[in-house]
């Protein structure tokens, strides 16, 4: 049974005690903990609410991996973390013992080598604990993979095995003050020093997620004219002078990662750590995003699915006019809606993940299709529950809806708002030059 997963190098191979070995190590999972996880999936299992469906049998331990660590380490502190705006450094390392932080990567270099598809079980299971935190694993994921996939070797031996381990968080830095939808009109600039050997990097980021906080910032920068072919791809190194930071942002969710404003002036990056060829930035920010929106739009559906079953419990016990909320047929069709509508998001999500695996041509509409569908369906599905729970959705508390509905929102705007979604597939439909 678990068989591919090991020969993709990466990571689960139940021992004697419940030990899973994973590719950087190995962490221990009590027994218990994978058998909680398989009774909970035997019930789950038995009606349309299954999100096992259509997975293989990796896949399916996969996700009772990740909703057992989810379940023990995130959904017991999410709360707190909202409430603190702590980021769970520790857990995240956790999470990486278990080949979350390099998912998309070669094992040669410390990943797990792991699909698409398989990316968006885990994710979902960790959304369904925390989206905030679940998101920022997913820009790292998002980072690491583009390192792997445009970096020279020497780039990969030397960057990745740190971030797979999260012994270093990443950054990925595109969205200036003056260039957020319309981002090949970015401004930061990278010349070339006289003696050739570094870029002299000026200018600043916006939005930065893990800003001021990770280790390494991934940073689309002006090397050459106007427009996206004058764009190259540096590796920042945080600690590099010239490199700082503007004070966090505050934000109406995703509160548990930091988020500001990132800084170059002057900042003097080696040439050895400008990733592919200059004028190459734009097109790997671009094939970024395509995976890193199927996250995004599977944070929302973990979200989702939390907020669903949340509601499902909450109207059968609730009673009003004498009998239970579950009683009313309008309850019960806004139940069957929101199921369907969130079957129809992970659908949609898994097949663009598939076509991105399959590097079919169409997968970057298929993409911005599935992002802007799961992640408006998360919303109104969140949102949704918070109206089922009367006042009480309104309050913070660890079964409330209230910390999803204002985590999920940002995901209709980042990774490209769902404006711009609808314009890539307009342009795919219309077979629109960009
Ligand atoms: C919490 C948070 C975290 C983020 N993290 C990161 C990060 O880590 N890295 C990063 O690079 N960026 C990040 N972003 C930036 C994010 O990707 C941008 O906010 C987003 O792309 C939109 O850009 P903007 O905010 O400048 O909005 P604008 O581009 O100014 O758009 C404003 C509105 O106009 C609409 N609009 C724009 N152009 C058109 C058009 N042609 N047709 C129709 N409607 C249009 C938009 O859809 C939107 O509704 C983050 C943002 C947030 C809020």
């Amino acid at each position: 049974m678990l068989t591919r997963l090991a020969r993709r190098g990466a990571t689960w191979a139940p021992r004697e005690g419940g030990r899973l070995l994973s590719g950087s190590g190995t962490r221990t999972l009590p027994l218990q903990r994978l058998q909680h996880a398989a009774a909970f999936s035997d019930a789950a299992r038995s009606s349309v609410l299954d999100n096992g469906h259509g997975l293989d049998e990796d896949q399916i331990m996969l996700q009772d991996t990740a909703r057992s660590f989810a379940a023990q380490e995130m959904t017991p502190f999410a709360e707190d973390w909202d409430r603190e705006k702590t980021l769970p450094e520790d857990v995240l390392r956790h999470a990486a013992q278990l080949g979350f932080a390099g998912i998309f990567v070669d094992p040669e270099v410390g990943g797990c080598g792991m699909s698409r598809l398989d990316g968006s079980v885990i994710f979902e299971e960790l959304a369904y604990a925390c989206p905030s935190t679940t998101a920022y694993l997913t820009i790292h994921n998002m980072v690491t993979r583009m390192i792997d996939q445009f970096a020279s070797d020497e780039q990969r031996q030397r960057l990745l095995p740190d971030l797979c381990s999260m012994d270093k968080f990443a950054s990925y830095c595109l969205t200036e003050s003056g260039s957020g939808s319309d981002a090949s009109s970015l401004s930061t600039k990278a010349e070339l020093s006289e003696d050739g050997t570094e870029y002299i990097l000026n200018g600043s980021k916006a939005f930065i997620s893990g800003g001021g906080r990770s280790d390494l910032y991934l940073v689309m920068a002006r090397t050459g004219g106007q427009g996206p072919r004058g764009i190259s791809c540096l590796a920042v190194e945080k600690g590099t002078p010239g490199l700082s930071f503007g004070a966090q942002e505050r934000k109406l969710g995703w509160n548990s990662q930091p988020t500001c404003q990132v800084f170059f002036d002057d900042c003097r990056v080696p040439v050895e750590n400008r990733i592919g060829e200059e004028g190459h930035g734009f097109k790997f920010a671009m094939a970024g995003l395509d995976g890193g929106r199927l996250s995004i739009a599977t944070c929302s559906i973990g979200a989702a699915k939390r907020c669903f079953d949340l509601t499902r419990e909450y109207v059968a016990s609730r009673k009003q006019f004498g009998k239970s909320l579950s009683e009313n047929q309008s309850i019960q069709f806004k139940l069957a809606d929101m199921a369907t509508d969130l079957h129809a998001a992970r659908l949609m999500v898994r097949n663009a993940a598939q076509m991105l695996d399959a590097k079919d041509p169409h997968a970057t509409a298929f993409c911005a299709m599935a992002k802007r569908f799961a992640t408006d369906a998360g919303f109104r599905i969140c949102n949704e529950a918070l109206q089922m729970h009367g006042g009480y959705g309104y309050l913070q508390g660890n079964n409330s809806p209230e910390r999803y509905v204002r985590d999920v929102r940002v995901h209709q705007i980042l990774e490209g708002t769902n404006e711009i979604m609808r314009h890539i597939v307009a342009r795919n439909i219309l077979q629109l030059q960009s």
